[in-house]
């Protein structure tokens, strides 16, 4: 991959309280603190205001294979596909619950869909909408990257999702840690807003490897951080292992909200594989505020396979009636609005 090397960035994380083991670990009265003191950390920071962004999943191809994950590529058993520009734009501006201010445009790492589906998209909406634009596409190219933020995309997100270097590398995940983290560092210095993330509860991964993810994370220049519960996916080598307890992956997006006021943090819709009929409400009053409307056409949706076929499927109404249930209402102003608003572009350092 032709992009510069990163060895360095110039930014200075802002630590408020690390998380402790025995916070990952919390049950009962001492859980509910943690969640109280989240919660209250987050109205602090933000209001009541959560933040509503809609997605689209693009293309299910994926050139790398994540032991997690149903789209990896050694999964032949799934049909593939490659959603059309015009049809994700007229579902965009037809079919958009007014309460949208974002839309996030996803898929496997798939350049072509990128060239062919994705920049088209963006600018397409940015011609004809305010909405923020995200993308979570893997690494791509600097020319693919830089002809994305041209048609208009600002936020970039791109998970790094554990933390241990040599579980990385056993779990297959997209090329080595130490590239992924040097790409999240360069794409910060060409100006994105970056949001990341990581698993929760995967096989091998113990509670001193799980703080190792918050040490990452807060050394990263990222504006955002979700936490997803690990799910054993279909047609993948952790089909039969142990799902995350969705009491750890609460307990880590408590612990990350206090540790970093300032981030927006996903209610990931996994926490409903987790934790059927609570697990998203409980993942909002644990300091999460962001929720995501899924607008991927129904004909597309099933093979967009992280974890199984029978998803979850945020819509409209499921995520209002989520935000209202825990006393908050959806944000007027964009993500992208509030990132440029606080923007720190750190700068570029190499050897
Ligand atoms: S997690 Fe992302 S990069 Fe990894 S196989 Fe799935 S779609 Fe591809």
């Amino acid at each position: 991959m032709n992009y510069p090397t990163v060895i360095q960035v110039d930014y200075h994380p802002s630590v408020a309280q690390f998380p402790t083991a025995q916070q990952l670990e919390s049950q009962s009265r001492f859980q509910q603190e943690l969640h109280e003191t989240a919660l209250a950390t987050a109205r602090k920071t933000f209001g009541r205001e959560v933040y509503v962004r809609g997605v689209v999943e693009v293309s299910n191809y994926c050139r790398e294979n994540c032991h997690y994950c149903g789209m990896r590529r050694s999964n032949r058993g799934l049909d593939r596909y490659r959603a059309e520009a015009d049809t994700l734009l007229r579902v965009l501006l037809e079919e958009r619950p007014q309460c949208i201010t974002d839309i996030n445009i996803q898929a496997g790492e798939d350049p072509v869909a990128v060239r062919e589906v994705v920049i088209p998209l963006v600018r397409s909406l940015k011609a004809s909408t305010n909405l923020g634009i995200s993308v979570c596409l893997g690494t791509l190219s600097p020319d693919l990257t830089r002809e994305l933020q041209e048609a208009g995309a600002s936020i970039y997100i791109i998970k790094f999702e554990l933390a241990n270097p040599n579980l990385y590398r056993d779990l297959e995940a997209p090329g080595t840690l130490e590239e992924r983290t040097n790409h999240i560092r360069w794409l910060a210095t060409e100006g994105w807003a970056i949001s990341s993330g990581f698993i929760a509860g995967l096989p091998g991964q113990d509670t001193e490897a799980a703080l190792e993810n918050f040490r990452l994370a807060d050394s990263l220049p990222l504006v955002g951080c979700s936490v997803s519960p690990f799910i054993p996916g279909d047609a993948t080598p952790l089909a039969s292992a142990t799902a995350a307890s969705l009491e750890l992956t609460l307990n880590c997006m408590a612990a990350l909200r206090i540790m970093r006021p300032d981030w927006v943090i996903p209610a990931v819709s996994a926490l409903n594989l987790a934790g059927p009929g609570s697990g998203y409400q409980r993942g909002l009053l644990a300091g999460a505020n962001l929720c995501t409307i899924n607008l991927t056409p129904e004909n597309l949706r099933e093979d967009y396979l992280l974890y199984r076929k029978d998803r979850f499927i945020m819509n409209e109404e499921r995520i209002l009636s989520a935000i209202q249930a825990t006393g908050c209402q959806p944000s007027s102003t964009s993500l992208a609005q509030r990132y440029a608003r606080h923007s720190t572009r750190p700068e570029l350092v190499t050897a």
